[in-house]
């Protein structure tokens, strides 16, 4: 079976791509040369049949996506796939299923059914869950049973599988002696380096790339490869232990790429303000122009309750830096398992920095959107600016609860609206744009 990748560089026109450029409103052209390059990829497995194509990558609008799973002992897989369609209706571009515990393939099936969207996974997490309760402990971990779960996931129909397959021997070696403040926080990251100390071997993710390579090929699968050694805090930001682990990231895109598999990269986590364009600029040039899929990023780390806010300036910078791809980050972050609620909030909160990201890099026809939402304000038009709220249910909630006086205006400047007076004295209000 030809891939995504082979066919477009062989200058085939799919109808992935079709629909990807329809949504867009580009040119089919245009998204195949893309994938072509590799700056654009189009998760897709062939398993995956309720699937409608969403295109990530230079040139596309940014996409986010929300993560949901089962987490500890009390999880319940029905009320994840509450959280799955609250997320879906809040208007994520995909889902990441991150189950670590329960029934775990359970879940991943009922997310794939549930989802219209791309669907990830980080098949290690079930790996490590399965040695737990198979030998006791996630060190003994057999690594032709991992590949096992890799492939059960693939062949599942997971649309793009993240993967710590550049945290190498020698990436540990050089975070400890350069002596993290919080040496690593990725949770797949941490099970796989514990079983590589304690076993004295190299990542076999790494040394059996090919393997990997040849499992996403088979399903047409997209490689999103996260980095171990993402800095948990703004204190090891850029520090030598994650660069050195891009440099090895943009090797393995380039075999992925030699292979036919389309990737992306997963990245940072916590950095300050200042270090967001300088990581998206040396992802970028490190991983020749792979869609960058960036954990918020958070630009502080005391905002415990509020850091979807946070993660929305990081992630608002990072896709007017470059980033195409916005991992979602809920109230609960750093405190507990997010609520529906906090999902939706979640979701919300990344596609406003999604669009600001596209407004900022000037994308082509971004403003539309906010252009008419102006028009509609000037003219006081209540129905036109709920109907181009990004989140309507909570504008018209807000209109309707503190609009005691039902005025034209609102409740803020009420007699004295400026939009009023300007209309008045002006005579603006029947302008169009
Ligand atoms: S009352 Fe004030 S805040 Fe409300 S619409 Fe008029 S100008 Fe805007």
């Amino acid at each position: 079976m030809m891939s995504l990748l082979t066919k477009a560089r062989e200058g085939i026109i799919t109808p992935e791509m079709k629909q990807v450029a329809a949504c867009e409103n580009v040119a089919p052209e245009f998204i195949r040369q893309g994938v072509a390059e590799g700056t654009i990829v189009i998760p897709g497995n062939i398993n995956h049949k309720t699937l409608v194509p969403v295109g990530i990558g230079k040139g596309l609008r940014t996409k986010v996506s929300a993560s949901i799973g089962l987490y500890g002992s009390e999880a319940i897989i029905s009320e994840e796939i509450e959280k799955v369609k609250t997320a879906l209706a809040a208007g994520t571009n995909a889902l990441m299923d991150l189950s670590v515990s329960g029934d775990i393939d359970t879940m991943r099936k009922e997310t794939l059914n549930s989802a219209f969207v791309p669907v990830g996974t980080l098949p290690v997490y079930q790996a490590i869950a399965e040695a737990g309760k198979k030998y006791g402990s996630t060190v003994k971990m057999d690594v032709e049973e991992m590949f096992e779960v890799i492939e059960r996931h693939a062949a599942d129909g997971v649309d793009f599988l993240a993967l710590h397959c550049a945290t190498t021997m020698e990436v540990v070696e050089r975070a400890k002696k350069e002596g993290r403040l919080d040496p690593l926080v990725s949770y797949g990251g941490t099970h796989l380096i514990g079983w590589m100390i304690a076993n004295q071997c190299e990542n076999p993710l790494y040394e059996q790339f090919d393997r990997v390579l040849e499992i996403a090929r088979k399903y047409n699968v997209t490689l999103s490869l996260a980095d171990g050694m993402r800095p948990g805090c703004l204190a090891d930001s850029l520090d030598g232990a994650q660069v050195h682990e891009l440099v090895i990231l943009g090797e393995l895109v380039r075999r992925a790429r030699e292979a036919g598999v389309q990737i992306m990269i997963k990245g940072p986590g916590h950095m300050p303000l200042d270090h967001v364009k300088a990581t998206v600029t040396l992802q970028k040039s490190l991983c020749k122009g792979a869609p960058y899929f960036v954990f918020g990023p958070l630009l502080t780390d005391i905002a415990a309750g509020y850091d979807h806010i946070n993660a929305a300036i990081g992630g608002a910078l990072s896709a007017w830096a470059g980033a195409e791809f916005l991992c979602y980050v809920t109230p609960a972050e750093h405190i507990g398992v997010p609520s529906v609620a906090q999902v939706r909030e979640g979701v919300i909160a990344a596609r406003i920095a999604a669009h600001a990201g596209d407004l900022g890099k000037g994308l082509k026809g971004a403003n539309q959107w906010d252009l008419e939402m102006s028009m509609a304000r000037k003219k006081l038009d209540w129905k036109r600016q709920m109907e181009l709220a990004l989140d309507p249910h909570r504008a018209e909630e807000i209109r309707n609860t503190r609009n005691r006086e039902k005025s034209t205006a609102c409740a803020m400047c009420g007699k004295y609206c400026a939009m009023e007076i300007v209309a008045k004295y002006l005579n603006t209000a029947k302008q169009s744009c």
